[in-house]
C-alpha cells in the first residue's frame, strides 16, 4: 500500500506544481489565478488539457507551443518536477500523518513565495498572510509544534528580521532587506517554532552569502532577494534536523 500512497502523493505534487506555475506567473502581475484558463503567452491560444499534463506535455511538445511553436519556459516543467519530488520526499520523511499535511501546505505556500520573490523581489500578501493563518491553525491543534512554540517562533522570526532590516540599513546605508523578509520569517516561525527560525536564518544567511560572493566574483554583483534563501534554510530544518516534539519550547 505504501507504493500506492507514494505514487499518489507524487502525482499530487506534480499537479500542485502545475498550479504553482500559474500562481508564480499571475500573482505578481496582478492577474486572477482562476481565469482566464491557461493560454500561450505568444499566440494567446487556450492550452488544451492534454497539453497541460505536468512535465509530460513539455517533453512531448519539445518545449514549444503546439500552435505557434513559441518557446515554453523551462521553469514550468522544473517547478512541476521539483514539487513532485519534494512531495514524495515529504511522504518518505513524515509518512501519512498530520505533520505531512502541514509540511505539504508549507511547501506549497513557501515555494510560491520563493519563486515570486526570486524573480520580482516582492512577497505577495495574498500568499503569505493566508499561510501564516494556516500555520496558526495547525499550531492550535498542536500539529508538529505547540501553539506556544509557534507564537514564540513567529514573534522571534519577525523581530529578528526587523532588527536585521533596521541594522542593515544603518550599516550599509541602503535597503538590505525588505518588509517581505520579515513576513517570510513570521510565516516560517509560525510553522516551525523558534528553533526553525534560528536554523532558517543561519543557513539562509550562509547559503545566501556564498551565492552572493560567487555572483560578485563573476562580476554579476546584483541585489539578491533574501526570501528564497530563508525558505531554503527552513527546508533544511524541516527535512534534515527535526520537526518533532523534542525541539519545541512549551
Ligand atoms: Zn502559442
Amino acid at each position: 500500500m505504501h507504493l500506492i500512497y507514494a505514487i499518489f502523493i507524487t502525482l499530487l505534487g506534480l499537479a500542485i506544481g502545475s498550479f504553482l506555475n500559474v500562481c508564480i506567473y499571475r500573482i505578481p502581475r496582478g492577474m486572477s489565478i482562476l481565469k482566464p484558463p491557461s493560454h500561450c503567452p505568444h499566440c494567446g491560444r487556450k492550452i488544451k488539457f492534454y497539453d497541460n499534463i505536468p512535465v509530460v506535455s513539455y517533453v512531448v511538445l519539445g518545449g514549444k507551443c503546439r500552435y505557434c511553436r513559441g518557446k515554453i519556459s523551462l521553469r514550468y516543467p522544473l517547478v512541476e518536477l521539483l514539487t513532485g519530488i519534494m512531495f514524495l520526499l515529504s511522504y518518505l520523511r513524515f509518512g501519512l500523518t498530520w505533520d505531512l499535511l502541514k509540511v505539504l501546505i508549507f511547501l506549497t505556500f513557501s515555494g510560491c513565495i520563493a519563486f515570486i520573490d526570486g524573480e520580482h523581489m516582492v512577497v505577495p500578501d495574498v500568499v503569505s498572510f493566508p499561510a501564516i493563518i494556516i500555520g496558526l491553525i495547525f499550531a492550535i491543534f498542536s500539529v508538529g509544534i505547540t501553539l506556544k512554540s509557534a507564537l514564540i517562533g513567529a514573534f522571534l522570526g519577525g523581530i529578528i528580521m526587523f532588527i536585521f532590516r533596521v541594522g542593515g540599513k544603518w550599516i550599509f546605508k541602503r535597503e538590505a532587506l525588505g518588509d517581505g523578509d520579515i513576513v517570510i520569517m513570521v510565516m516560517i516561525g509560525m510553522f516551525t517554532g523558534p528553533f526553525g527560525v534560528f536554523i532558517s536564518i543561519l543557513f539562509g544567511s550562509l547559503i545566501g552569502s556564498i551565492v552572493g560572493i560567487i555572483l560578485l566574483l563573476k562580476k554579476k554583483g546584483d541585489i539578491l532577494p533574501f526570501g528564497p534563501f530563508l525558505i531554503f534554510g527552513s527546508f533544511i530544518y524541516i527535512y534534515l534536523i527535526q520537526f518533532s516534539k523534542y525541539l519545541t519550547i512549551g
